[in-house]
């Protein structure tokens, strides 16, 4: 007998999963439910994240933070269990994801994969905690697609070094205690280790963002930071380095994206099951239906294929191309999915209200950040010709 279809699953998606993949998505998704949503639209609204502190402890707490890392306090858990957090992390709100991203795929996989014993075991346990909150600085105010162009210097003064420059758009940036900041060097790009209060360190919050309102967004001011000579991360030289982490964080994305897409989903078809226009149900509408239909096939499809991503990540063969890809396709129709369940909700689609809007705006965001469309349609364009046509 054939199993009865799932309005939530509708291709089955969950057969993929493991009892211990369904106890983290679990997991994360009541802590979601009790700590995130209730509060999700007053913090968005306020444009701040009053418990950041809190939330970046529980979220230790159920081993969240460098989920996929191992050793030094951190899950070890699968990629696939990674993106399925990421996902119901976004369902909630792309900034609490954006906080787990920054925090465990590029400050925490920096220091654990090219950072020294000793700098691992200073940093990596707290972090995992939530104790101590990471930022990544690689975009700066003139250098944002092409971070190969970066000006930020780090000079040699006898065995310390000495760093200078300024960087943008970082998350976490002014609530941070250690940064990892990707600076030019004699020898070429250099990740650096930089505890936040080190005199000549400091991180304006970036006030009057439209997106991302319940995210920490921050600029970066290196005015001379003096640093030991063990502060740079021995393992890397150039930009393979902060690549490499983006890599990661990217395909936490590639999950994330289909949660606020989820998120939306659900409030369209809700919605329209129960509002009525012309005497009955607007759901009951040959066109409505024909918009749902396209947001689910879209959905499962997204979900699909950040499976299968990261299936390929945990068997050690996902290339960066395929996470271009993943990027590219879910974000984009993320972006489009949420924008027609707005259309589903009317005027009330533009209410806080309701999460659309709210998801809308925030994936304006993920649509630039960790690399545009345009930079992963010609990271793929690239792939598939062999010509580069960055420059
Ligand atoms: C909320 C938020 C949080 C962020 N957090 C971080 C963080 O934690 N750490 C960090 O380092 N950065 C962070 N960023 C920065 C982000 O990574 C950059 O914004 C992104 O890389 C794009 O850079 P840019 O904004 O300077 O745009 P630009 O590089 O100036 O691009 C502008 C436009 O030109 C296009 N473009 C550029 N070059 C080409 C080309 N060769 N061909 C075709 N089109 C091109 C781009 O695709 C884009 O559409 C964050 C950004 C935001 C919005």
């Amino acid at each position: 007998m054939s199993a009865s279809f799932n309005p939530a699953d509708p291709l089955g998606l969950d057969d993929l999963l493991s009892p211990e993949d369904l106890a983290v998505r679990d997991t994360v998704r009541t802590w979601a439910a009790d700590r995130v949503l209730p509060h999700i639209a007053d913090w968005y609204e306020q444009g701040e994240l009053p418990v950041l502190r809190d939330l970046a402890r529980e979220l230790g707490a159920i081993g969240a933070l460098g989920m996929s890392l191992t050793g030094y306090g951190c899950a070890g858990a699968s990629a696939v269990q990674y993106g399925l957090a990421c996902l119901e992390l976004e369902a909630a709100d792309s900034g609490i994801r954006s906080l787990v991203s920054v925090q465990g795929s590029l400050a925490m996989y920096a220091i654990h994969r090219f950072g020294s014993e000793e700098q691992k075991r200073t940093w990596l346990p707290r972090m995992a905690a939530g104790e101590v909150i990471g930022c990544f600085g690689l975009t700066e105010p003139d250098h944002g697609s092409d971070p190969a162009s970066l000006r930020t210097y780090a000079k040699r003064d006898g065995s310390d070094w000495v760093l200078s420059g300024r960087k943008m758009w970082i998350t976490n940036g002014s609530v941070a205690g250690v940064a990892v900041v990707w600076a030019r060097t004699d020898d070429g790009i250099r990740g650096f280790v930089v505890p936040t209060d080190a005199p000549g360190f400091s991180a304006p919050e970036i006030k009057h963002k439209w997106s991302l309102r319940a995210s920490v967004t921050s600029e970066l001011v290196l005015d001379d930071v003096r640093l030991p000579a063990d502060a740079v991360l021995p393992e890397v030289t150039g930009l393979r380095g902060p690549l490499s982490c983006l890599s990661h964080a990217r395909y936490g994305i590639v999950w994330g994206a289909m949660g606020a897409a989820r998120s939306c989903f659900e409030a369209a078809v809700e919605y329209a099951r129960t509002r009525e226009q012309f005497g009955r149900p607007i759901g009951g509408f040959q066109l409505t239906q024909a918009k749902l239909a396209d947001m689910a096939v879209e959905l499962h499809k997204g979900i699909l294929l950040a499976h299968h991503l990261g299936r390929r990540m945990d068997a050690g063969s996902l290339r960066p191309e395929q996470v271009s890809f993943g990027k590219l396709n879910n974000v984009r129709e993320a972006i489009e999915i949420c924008r027609t369940a707005r259309t589903v909700l009317g005027a009330n689609g533009i209410s806080l209200e309701y999460p659309v809007m709210r998801h809308a705006t925030n994936l304006e965001s993920v649509l630039t950040y960790e690399g545009t469309v345009e930079m992963h349609q010609l990271v793929l364009g690239k792939a598939l010709t062999g010509l580069d046509a960055f420059r």
